[in-house]
């Protein structure tokens, strides 16, 4: 959990230093943490990892500590060969150990492909609400962003995300699915069509790279769109242990793609991203998957259950493959966010006009939220009655 360093009023302020003009004024991402008893604001996995698991780990750091003299493993062989077989039984279609990139988490996985594929003189496109980490680490990496839009109900129009992509031509699309903040996941045929049309926009014969961020893939109701990797080497699925491992502390994001696009970040990487403490943990867990994934099967049902009885509250709910809900509709999200605080519950405000986000926690921190909303929502009737 983060806490804020705290600094005398101060002297220098970001903006008198030379920093590149397009960061002058901006915020940093930042979510708030504050400390509450229900804590649903990060999307985090409510599960601790389990004990054999700890334990596991604790015999690879040690294993890994003793050859802390030396560098890592530069290419992550041992991992990558994990990760794959991992992508292989669970996301529909065999990955080999060259199709898979591995880094400090799909954030870093991100920027390497920015670095790659972005950079000043590009620009990348997205479908908002999203993931604004595309934007940020766009804009960090000098690349322009193009804020795409998505239908009321936060699916995406294919023919309105034709249309952007052909007027702006973008070298890099990114398609979260399952979505981040709405839970919204989006079919194989959708992204075929963005992928063609991305492809199509570009004079040059190599085309643009589609980025489909998978961090929730395996809450989704709906088979992974790792598959459609498989005879086009501009389309990239991103993943994460961040979620469904329950290892957002690891840092450790991955990709599966043509091996040319591993090759090609290659490039960019710095020499030894990926610390040996980082490969054992992530080996560790590795071997504990199925017991990780049966957490995510609660972590399922306990979104479903969040869905249901938001809606017989009375709550608007978007449908959600992921682990977290998008709930409303409220006039001010920021005074419902604030009040449901109030309530000793922490959950999310994006930024989206009437909306709030919570992640799918264990059910009695579950039970404390839809307590606090059920009481929000009775104190805005009795208001309304009394008006
Ligand atoms: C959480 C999240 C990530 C994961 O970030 P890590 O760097 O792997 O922790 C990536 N994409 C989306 C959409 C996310 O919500």
């Amino acid at each position: 959990m983060s806490r804020h360093v705290t600094r005398t009023p101060a002297a220098t302020r970001i903006d008198d230093l030379p920093i590149r003009d397009e960061l002058r004024g901006k915020s940093p991402y930042g979510a708030p943490q504050l400390d509450v008893p229900v804590r649903l604001n990060t999307n985090e996995n409510p599960y601790p990892l389990p004990e054999p698991l700890v334990q596991r780990i604790a015999e690879r750091v040690t294993e890994a500590a003793r050859n802390l003299n030396r560098y890592p493993d530069r290419d992550a062989v041992e991992l990558r060969t994990g990760l794959a077989a991992y992508l292989s039984r669970t996301g529909g279609h065999h990955v080999t150990t060259a199709q898979v990139w591995a880094a400090n988490g799909s954030n870093e996985v991100i920027q390497q492909l920015l670095q790659t594929f972005g950079g000043p003189g590009r620009t990348a496109l997205g479908f908002e609400p999203s993931y604004s980490m595309h934007a940020l680490i766009s804009r960090g990496t000098g690349t322009g962003w193009i804020s795409g839009a998505r239908n009321d109900d936060f699916t995406i129009d294919v023919d309105a995300a034709r249309a952007e992509i052909a007027a702006h031509r973008p070298d890099v699309v990114f398609i979260c699915s399952p979505n981040n903040p709405t839970g919204t996941a989006v079919d194989a045929e959708t992204v075929l069509a963005l992928h063609d049309a991305a492809q199509a926009a570009k004079a040059s014969a190599a085309g643009a790279l589609v980025v489909v961020d998978e961090a929730y893939g395996e809450f989704s109701h709906r088979p992974s769109l790792l598959p459609l990797i498989e005879g086009r080497p501009n389309l990239v699925v991103s993943r994460t242990m961040s979620k469904a491992f329950g290892a957002a502390g690891l840092r450790l994001g991955y990709l599966a793609a043509d091996p040319a696009v591993v090759d090609a970040v290659q490039l960019v990487r710095l020499p030894y991203h990926l610390s040996s403490v980082t490969q054992a943990t992530a080996l560790a867990a590795l071997e504990h998957t199925d017991t990780l994934l049966k957490y995510v099967q609660q972590l399922k049902a306990e979104r479903d259950r969040l869905v249901t009885e938001l809606r017989a509250i009375g709550c608007d709910v978007v449908a959600s493959d992921a682990n977290f809900v998008q709930f409303g509709r409220f006039d001010d999200a920021h005074v419902a966010w604030q009040a449901l605080l109030d309530h000793g519950v922490l959950v999310r405000d994006n930024g989206v006009p009437g909306w709030l986000r919570v992640t799918a926690g264990t059910p009695a921190e579950n039970d404390a939220f839809l307590d606090a909303v059920r009481a929000l929502f009775t104190e805005r009737s009795s208001k309304e009655n009394q008006r």
